[in-house]
């Protein structure tokens, strides 16, 4: 009797332990429950329109489930994109206050406090939990800072946040942004010194060269003109369009023409159109008529444009007399229609001016406009 007694003991841990999981299975079923009936509730009154007590009582639920920090992120995204900013403001401050929440999900929700701020115009609350993140190194503050600060044109502040922690910045967009503040700054206080440091930034920029250049270029020191643009037309060919007749002539004033030349031999196989062009006009002003037209015409085979179209034009023109007139009516049209084309384009968000912007006044990324591709381009 007794060792059936034995035989039953594990029978009866197996109920003790099957009836303690149900117990918990019911308390958390419980709690579900409970949740659900307030989100519901909450729910109800949004619908209701009675959004004020929704919003209160989805709030409040939050007390009790923690685990849901990804729904009332949403919900605050929801109010923000809807304009409601105070409604965004309290959820976000809420969630942030919020014990149980882990490093990302705090960062995460500072980071969208950040964004609720600068959409209200908060620009002060903005920056200090920005400042926060990027010194707790969270590499996504530095994009809204970044366009924080060159929304207020704080230049310096930009400069030491980059100074400071200089390791985060790992996208050339942000280290770009960087040396555009650092030119910024040159220009504001007149100081060369400034924007020599941005050139040794780890990702090149095209501005610090540019600017070097143009103002070494307005003192008619051509010597160095020469060789800050140099160095630009070598690293980023597409951008000669906007610097070229400069770059031509500071050589010219040095009665270095030839070595102009030379600099265009070794772009032809990187340049644009433009770059082509400038060779055929080389060619011409040594006599090489014939071979210019050859050169344009093969090219143009391999990569039509209109630019080089309308210059062929004029070279044809020049060579044949009875049809001048002909060539350039023709040459005229060709002409006013690259007058209707954008002169450059902005290659994040497709923005077209006639000017150039360090700045997009689009999408506010810098250095992303730049002069025109394709078969209307340079
Ligand atoms: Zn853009």
């Amino acid at each position: 009797m007794i060792e059936l007694l034995f035989l039953l003991l594990p029978v009866a841990a197996g109920y003790g332990w099957i009836m303690g999981k149900n117990s918990a299975k019911n308390q958390a079923h419980q709690l579900n429950r409970q949740i659900t009936s307030e989100y519901s509730k909450g729910l109800k009154f949004l619908l209701d329109r009675e959004e004020d007590q929704g919003l209160e009582h989805l709030i409040n639920l939050l007390e009790v489930a923690a685990d849901s920090v990804e729904h009332y992120s949403t919900l605050a995204t929801m109010f923000r994109r809807r304009g409601e900013l105070d409604r965004a403001i309290k959820i976000h401050e809420l969630l942030l206050k919020h014990p149980s929440l882990d490093d990302q999900q705090a960062a995460t929700s500072r980071l969208e406090l950040a964004e609720d701020y600068i959409m209200a115009g908060l620009l002060d609350g903005a920056e200090e939990h920005l400042v926060w993140l990027v010194k707790a190194g969270h590499k996504e503050a530095l994009e809204p800072i970044i366009n924080l600060y060159s929304q207020t044109r704080e230049w310096e502040k930009g400069i030491n946040m980059y100074e400071a922690h200089s390791e985060l910045f790992t996208k050339p967009q942000h280290v770009k942004a960087i040396a555009n503040f650092y030119c910024e700054a040159a220009l504001q206080d007149n100081d060369t010194q400034i924007m020599r440091k941005a050139i040794s930034l780890n990702h090149k920029a095209i501005r610090p060269l540019y600017e070097l250049g143009h103002s070494a270029f307005t003192k008619e020191d051509y010597v160095k003109a020469i060789y800050y643009w140099r160095e630009l037309i070598s690293q980023f060919t597409f951008f000669a369009p906007v610097f070229i007749e400069e770059l031509a002539l500071s050589y010219q004033k040095l009665n270095l023409t030839h070595q102009f030349y030379e600099l265009l031999n070794e772009l032809l196989d990187k340049g644009g159109v433009l770059i082509k062009i400038k060779h055929c006009q080389a060619l011409l002003e040594q006599g090489h008529i014939e071979q210019a037209i050859k050169f344009l015409t093969d090219s143009l085979k391999r990569h039509p444009t209109i630019r080089g179209f309308s210059f062929l034009l004029q070279l044809l023109a020049k060579q044949n007399n009875d049809i001048k007139d002909v060539l350039d009516q023709i040459d005229k049209l060709v002409t006013s229609y690259i007058a209707t084309k954008p002169d450059f384009q902005c290659q994040h968000c497709g923005f077209t001016s006639h000017t150039i912007y360090w700045v997009c006044p689009s999408c506010k990324h810098w250095e992303t406009i730049v002069p025109s591709r394709g078969i209307d381009g340079f």
